[in-house]
């Protein structure tokens, strides 16, 4: 029999706003957003741009629009987006670049999402000439979110980036959870975001916040990305209500993520996941019958996604304790694999 209220473990957007958070809000002071003149959003932008030791940032409804906005800013219609086979951008914004933006994309394969710079340059091709497509930027996602939450390592990306300057190729990172990636490897963020035309970060993943991303970029970018916002209809007014909760997350759920990192091992050993595969919050464990494991996690109050033929995904996320955590982690461990 289920006493406690269900641990829900399918996404890190699944946490509603704690009463703090609440609190932040209501408090906000507001002004309409499209004029410019909501202070608690610009602060917010301002604050955002500068974790990430960038110049000047742009709030936007959703991840999958940040994303959209920079990768317009940097890919012409017709031509090329190279990315990850198992990207966000590519796979989970519903071919977004290519509906919006004409961009037509190609992609490398990865072991977990991780970046390697000689399989981006096996495939890019800047100066294709008149008859093949040319690749005019490169997206890379830290943490990679299909991949299991992998962390990039700081010298393949390093390796991208000085290729890609050399062929004047753009760079995206999709950074939804770039502070994920922050926490489990002690990189400090400007670093993380050094060396990208375009950033996106998220606030509404592990840290908690219900709306919300942000796009940073040189002034010049953003400026364009306001433009093209609007002209998404992504135009919004008193957004300060939304913007302060973004500001409250970054505070006070940064550092807490470890917390979320701390929990997906737990997870992870409960299932025989290597952990050396859980680098953050994400853990896949490989079932022979994901959707009767998620049936049978569920009757005993644990939520869990099937993604893939053979794979679960779990995630860990501010409305999961330890307690939680541990819970989940014996009720997974009893279930037939
Ligand atoms: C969640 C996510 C996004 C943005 O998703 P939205 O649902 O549009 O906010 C972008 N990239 C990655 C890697 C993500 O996990």
């Amino acid at each position: 029999m289920v006493t406690d209220a269900p641990i829900d473990l399918r996404s890190d957007t699944v946490t509603r706003p704690t009463a703090a958070m609440r609190a932040a809000m209501a408090e906000a002071e507001v002004g309409d957003d499209v004029f410019g003149e909501d202070p608690e959003t610009a602060a917010l932008e301002q604050e955002v741009a500068d974790l990430l030791g960038c110049e000047a940032g742009l709030f936007t409804p959703s991840g999958s629009m940040a994303n959209q906005l920079g990768l317009r800013l940097l890919v012409g219609p017709g031509e090329e987006l190279v990315a990850d086979q198992q990207a966000h951008v590519v796979r989970a914004e519903l071919g977004a670049a290519a509906v919006f933006s004409g961009i037509t994309t190609r992609t490398w394969a990865s072991d977990r999402g991780r970046l390697v710079a000689a399989a981006v340059q096996e495939i890019a091709e800047p100066n294709a000439g008149a008859y093949s497509v040319s690749t005019a930027a490169i997206a890379v996602e830290n943490t990679h979110n299909f991949g299991g939450g992998t962390v990039q390592p700081l010298d393949e990306v390093r390796a991208v980036q000085s290729y890609a300057r050399e062929h004047g190729i753009a760079l995206h990172l999709d950074g939804a959870r770039l502070w994920n990636a922050h926490v489990a490897s002690g990189t400090p963020l400007p670093e993380l975001a050094a060396g990208f035309d375009t950033v996106s970060v998220c606030l509404s993943k592990g840290l908690g916040a219900p709306v919300g991303s942000v796009l940073v970029a040189s002034r010049e970018r953003v400026d364009a990305a306001r433009i093209w916002r609007k002209r998404y209809g992504g135009g919004m007014r008193q957004t300060g209500f939304l913007a302060a909760a973004g500001r409250f997350a970054l505070r006070h759920h940064v550092d807490r993520l470890a917390d979320d990192h701390a929990n997906a091992r737990v997870l992870a050993a409960a299932l025989d996941v290597d952990p050396d595969t859980v680098q953050t919050n994400i853990v896949f464990a490989e079932v022979s019958d994901p959707a009767a494991f998620v049936a049978r996690a569920a009757e005993r109050g644990v939520v869990l996604m099937q993604l893939g033929p053979r794979r679960i995904r779990l995630v860990t996320h501010l409305d999961v304790s330890r307690e939680d955590a541990v819970r989940a982690a014996e009720v997974l461990a009893a279930l037939p694999r």
